[in-house]
Formats: C-alpha cells, sequence, structure tokens
C-alpha cells in the first residue's frame, strides 16, 4: 500500500482466478474451460479480419455482434449489451444498476467476483445463506433494498434455480434490477432470457467462454430492456469506447452464425458429464446434480484438500475452496471422454493408496 494509492485502490480485493500453469502437459479441469475448440468458422473470420485494416478503431457499438446475439436469442439488437468477457459486463453493471448506500444482496456460496466488486464500488450487500444442500431459498431474496445478482445455474454448486423462481424473484424485486449470471446456462435447460421482454428489471448476462470454447477471445454480453441496455452502454462509453476488438467481434459474430457446432459440443459435455457423475458415484461421491460444465463433489471419507493435491501432483488441476462449507468439496470442469477417463484412472489409484 502507498500514499498515493487513492481509497478506491487501497479498499480494492482483486478476485484470484484458477490457475494457468504453463506447462503443457497439465490436464486442465481447475477453471471450466471448454475441452473443445471453437467453430473452425471462428479462426476463418479472425483470419479474414487480419487481412482487412487493424489502423482502424472497431465499431464502437459493436451493432453487428449485437445484431446476430439478437437474432440467436429472438430479442432486438437494442436489447443487447456485449462486454470484454461477463466480467467486464457485470462489472458494468453494477456501476449502472447498484447505488452505494443501499445493500445488494447475493448467495453466500457464490461466484466470488460479486463481493470483489461491491467493494471496488462501494456497494454494501449482504449475502443470504444457501440451504444445507446448497440450493437457494427463492423468498430470502424478495424485496432487496439495491438490488439483486446471483448465477443461474450457480457456482460453484453446478446447482439450477427453476424459471418459475427466477421469475418471482423478479416479480418481488420491482423497484431494483435482478441481474441473473448465466455463464453456464447453456448446459441447464432453462434461460431466463425469455422473460426479459415482461420484465424491466431484469439483466440476464451470458458468456462465449464457456458453451463457445472462447474464453481466451474475451467476449460476454447482457441481454435486457432497452432502457438497462442504455444505461450498460453509457457506462461503456464513460470508460472505454472500444472494449471489443476487431479480431474479437470478427471470432464472436462466426461463433454465433455457427449455433449447430455449439449445440454438439454442449450434447457432448452433457454426455460427458452424464457418465462421470455415475462413475464418481460408484466410488462413493457425493456429486450434486450439475447443470453446468463442472461438476461439484465431496467424499464422507476423503479430504478434498488431499484429493486436490494428490491430483496435482499427478499433473491434474482441479479447484479446490479453503473455505466452510465448501472445504470438503471439489469442483471439477468437465473434460473430453479421454481426459475425464485419465482423470477417473488417476483418482481411483489415489484412493487406493489412502485406502
Ligand atoms: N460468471 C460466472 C458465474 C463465472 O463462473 C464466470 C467465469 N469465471 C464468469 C461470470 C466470467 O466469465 P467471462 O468473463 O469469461 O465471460
Amino acid at each position: 500500500m502507498s500514499k498515493f494509492w487513492s481509497s478506491m485502490a487501497k479498499r480494492a480485493t482483486p478476485y484470484v482466478p484458477g490457475e494457468q500453469p504453463k506447462e503443457i502437459n497439465v490436464l486442465k479441469l481447475n477453471t471450466n474451460e471448454n475441452p473443445y475448440p471453437p467453430s473452425p468458422a471462428v479462426a476463418s473470420a479472425i483470419t479474414e479480419e487480419l487481412g482487412k485494416d487493424l489502423r482502424l478503431y472497431p465499431p464502437p457499438n459493436a451493432e453487428d455482434l449485437r445484431e446476430v446475439i439478437a437474432t440467436t436469442y429472438d430479442v432486438t439488437t437494442e436489447n443487447v449489451f456485449v462486454g470484454n468477457g461477463s466480467d467486464e459486463v457485470l462489472a458494468f453493471a453494477f456501476m449502472a444498476f447498484f447505488e452505494p448506500g443501499q445493500t445488494i444482496r447475493f448467495p453466500d456460496i457464490t461466484y466470488s467476483f460479486y463481493p470483489v466488486y461491491a467493494t471496488l464500488f462501494d456497494i454494501p450487500y449482504e449475502t443470504v445463506p444457501v440451504q444445507r444442500d446448497f440450493t437457494l431459498t427463492t423468498e430470502s431474496f424478495y424485496q432487496s433494498e439495491g438490488g439483486v445478482i446471483f448465477p443461474n445455474p450457480n457456482a460453484p454448486t453446478s446447482l439450477s434455480l427453476p424459471l418459475e423462481e427466477v421469475k418471482s424473484i423478479v416479480e418481488n424485486n420491482p423497484h431494483t434490477v435482478v441481474i441473473v449470471d448465466e455463464a453456464y446456462v447453456d448446459f441447464a435447460q432453462q434461460s431466463a432470457v425469455e422473460l426479459v421482454n415482461d420484465y424491466p428489471n431484469l439483466l440476464v448476462v451470458q458468456t462465449t467462454s464457456k458453451s463457445r470454447s472462447l474464453a481466451g477471445l474475451r467476449v460476454g454480453y447482457a441481454l435486457g430492456d432497452e432502457q438497462l441496455i442504455q444505461a450498460l452502454i453509457r457506462m461503456k462509453d464513460s470508460f472505454n469506447s472500444y472494449t471489443l476488438d476487431r479480431l474479437a467481434l470478427a471470432g464472436a459474430i462466426a461463433s454465433f452464425k455457427d449455433q449447430t457446432y455449439t449445440e454438439k459440443t454442449i450434447q457432448k459435455i452433457i454426455a460427458t458429464r452424464s457418465w462421470i457423475t455415475d462413475e464418481m458415484t460408484q466410488l462413493r461421491f457425493h456429486v450434486l446434480p450439475s447443470e453446468t460444465n463442472f461438476i461439484f463433489v465431496s467424499h464422507e471419507q476423503y479430504e478434498a484438500n488431499t484429493l486436490y493435491n494428490q491430483l496435482k501432483e499427478k499433473n491434474i488441476l482441479v479447484r479446490y475452496f479453503d473455505s466452510p462449507p465448501i472445504d470438503q468439496y471439489l469442483r471439477i470442469t468437465i473434460g473430453t471422454d479421454e481426459e475425464m477417463q485419465l482423470f477417473l484412472k488417476t483418482l481411483k489409484e489415489i484412493i487406493n493408496k489412502l485406502e
């Protein structure tokens, strides 16, 4: 800390992302990346864009990308905002809709970036306890003072809240904005996007990082009422006019145009998820019913931390959170079938030694 730091720099408690090891022989099941490459159309579009004019600034309001997203979700371009990863979109949403002095609510077990933004922007927050089985209590989100944010499906628990319950949270917060962070929704059954035209206080945030295999391109987006989108654009234009570069725009547009490829990848991951869930259950792991591209597991007999460390020694990275009540759980990203077979084989060897 230095006397030159602003109070904002001083109070910031930055988010700590999962490890990104340099070694190439590591099986990375720790940051919920997609094991499959993006649609081949993405690389072609980026290559083509490279041959064009990088001297020029990109279009500041990314109309072409917003339009193709609007078509995908059957809304209008005015209902769509895009940003540099959904983390950035979420940051703009905190600035645009939450107020210092008015307490917002989010679950006590959730995406750990929310308290980071709240602290940064000086927004007071209260955490709503999840139940013992990690499900959310819908009513405890009603009538919030400053607004609500939660991921659906939730991270790191992998559990989904039914659409009817999302709707009731939105309906019971008529004076504040409810942000539903749908980073993993493509691996789930239902999205709240279909509600955005009915509720002016609902903002749905999604990303190309998971189901579209584009975590490295950094493209996230929000869908909501035109007035909400205008507020997000005001925040962006007061911060950085060009949050998405020409290559990212070209790649993301190509991805949204190749919906068939995305659907196929999602189905493969869901099939692997179902297979690995059965296998882990047979090993007497408790596996939460996942609607994401990861599973959240614990075992009565083996310490999660021990398993995490021993997997790491064997070059397999999973995510371990050293804070109760989830300190006996591991979050494991779904890889390809081959990767999950290697993971399972290694896990069995570790367990056999621990017995
Ligand atoms: N929301 C949730 C719940 C997440 O897990 C993540 C990924 N860490 C994000 C948002 C951010 O994703 P991205 O910035 O890559 O779009």
